[in-house]
């Protein structure tokens, strides 16, 4: 039996791996973690007949106590919790938590030396070179979850990384790909949480519109592949089928396609090394008829610019950059700051931060990465409560 942890457990990645592993009869559940959905996570909990569950809220530990009452499942609350349940042996875990939240409960996994599929992308924004060199140093497994990572992971098995040329990232464009400039500064909450090809959580929909998500893929891209920021590129493709290209010194350029369905990449991780049936639908490629490709515009996303100065500048760069988009995220999400206010206000934090990013460019630890995170998200709440 393989003994199974996920990290995340009720959001949109979260929901695709329970139903993953529901589907196999050779997996246990360890721990199951979740935030304000505590009723999901006590069903969830209760059905997979997982250890503990744990909710990030502690307001909530009555509640998901009394839910999970004759069930032998433990329950317990509160961020040291979820790292506490991340660090219990597993052959396995997903990081699905969404936000800055995810990097310390990943960071357990990756020292006690285990197998750690990633989806939350924030863990390398934030402190890819410590999370890569920790992860050498213990000996885990790091898997790619995000479906462009998967793609240029599996494009890369059997090649030699020098051999790379370029990685090409595709995006979607996001729910505003098609709409005039001048309309952006009065996008809607509703309309930047519609994306037009994938069912995600509502965080990654809106950054998905504002491609501060693609912006936060290239130096995913960066961090885990080790490759030059110059030799990463983002094209726009908005059917969503190709996920992302590799580029040879030969000139060979290997894509990788696949429905828009997370379980795809999910699975894959699940199944590494080996493959194996997923419940996904197949291609026709002659219904498909014609993929197309165009350049972003960075008029309509500035977050990919931002996302180079922050490759270049290096060091807690990456840590500023991800706090800053969170609070600013939130900000849109309340109601306070329009949604071209996100990609002002993180540049601004970016400047007025930039000496202490510059901190960490001969190398840094976690203490350094949260301290730099909490300071980035005061600084982007004094900016948005300037504009509100
Ligand atoms: P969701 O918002 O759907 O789910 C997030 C999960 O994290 C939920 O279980 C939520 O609990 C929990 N959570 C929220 N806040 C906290 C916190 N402060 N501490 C602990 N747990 C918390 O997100 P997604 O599933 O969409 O995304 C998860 C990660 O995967 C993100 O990093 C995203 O960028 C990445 N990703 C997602 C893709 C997708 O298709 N959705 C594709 C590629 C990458 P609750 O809901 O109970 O409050
Ligand atoms: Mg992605």
């Amino acid at each position: 039996m393989r003994r199974i942890s996920i990290l995340g457990a009720t959001g949109s990645i979260g929901q695709n791996t329970v139903s993953l592993i529901e589907a196999r009869d050779d997996c246990e559940v360890v721990a199951l973690t979740g935030g304000h959905n505590v009723a999901r996570l006590a069903d969830d909990a209760r059905r997979l007949k997982a250890e503990i569950a744990v909710t990030s809220r502690p307001d909530l530990l009555d509640e998901l106590r009394t839910r999970l009452e004759g069930s032998g499942v433990a329950a317990a609350a509160g961020d040291e919790a979820i790292a506490e349940a991340a660090a219990r042996p597993a052959d396995w875990t997903m990081s699905a938590i969404v936000g800055a939240a995810g990097l310390v409960p990943g960071m357990e996994v990756i020292r006690r030396g285990g197998t750690l599929a990633l989806a939350n992308k924030e863990t390398l924004v934030c402190a890819g070179r410590l999370v890569m060199d920790e992860a050498r140093a213990h000996g885990a497994t790091l898997l790619p979850v995000d479906s462009e990572h998967s793609a240029i992971f599996q494009a890369l098995i059997g090649e030699d990384i020098a051999a790379v040329e370029r990685i090409v990232v595709t995006a979607s464009g996001g729910a505003f790909r098609d709409w005039p400039l001048a309309d952006l500064p009065r996008a809607t909450l509703a309309e930047a949480s519609s994306h037009p090809n994938w069912d995600m959580g509502q965080r990654i929909t809106i950054d998905s519109a504002s491609m501060f998500n693609k912006a936060l893929e290239l130096i995913e891209t960066r961090e885990f592949f080790g490759v030059a920021p110059e030799r990463i590129e983002a094209v726009i493709h908005p059917e969503s089928l190709v996920h992302a290209l590799v580029g040879f010194t030969d000139g060979a350029l290997m894509a990788h396609l696949g429905p828009p369905d997370m379980r795809h990449a999910i699975g894959f991780a699940l199944n590494h090394p080996a493959r194996a049936p997923l419940p996904v639908a197949r291609l026709d490629l002659a219904a498909i008829g014609q993929l197309t490709f165009r350049a972003p515009d960075d008029a309509r996303y500035p977050a990919l610019r931002l996302a180079r100065e922050v490759m270049a500048a290096g060091g807690l760069a990456g840590a500023v950059f991800n706090a800053a988009k969170e609070a600013a995220l939130d900000g849109f999400i309340a109601g306070r700051i329009g949604f071209t206010d996100m990609a002002e206000i993180v540049e601004a934090v970016l400047d007025a931060t930039s000496a202490d990013a510059a901190a960490g460019r001969g190398g840094y630890d976690l203490e350094m990465v949260l301290d730099t995170d909490r300071l980035a998200r005061i600084r982007a709440g004094e900016l948005i409560a300037k504009r509100d």
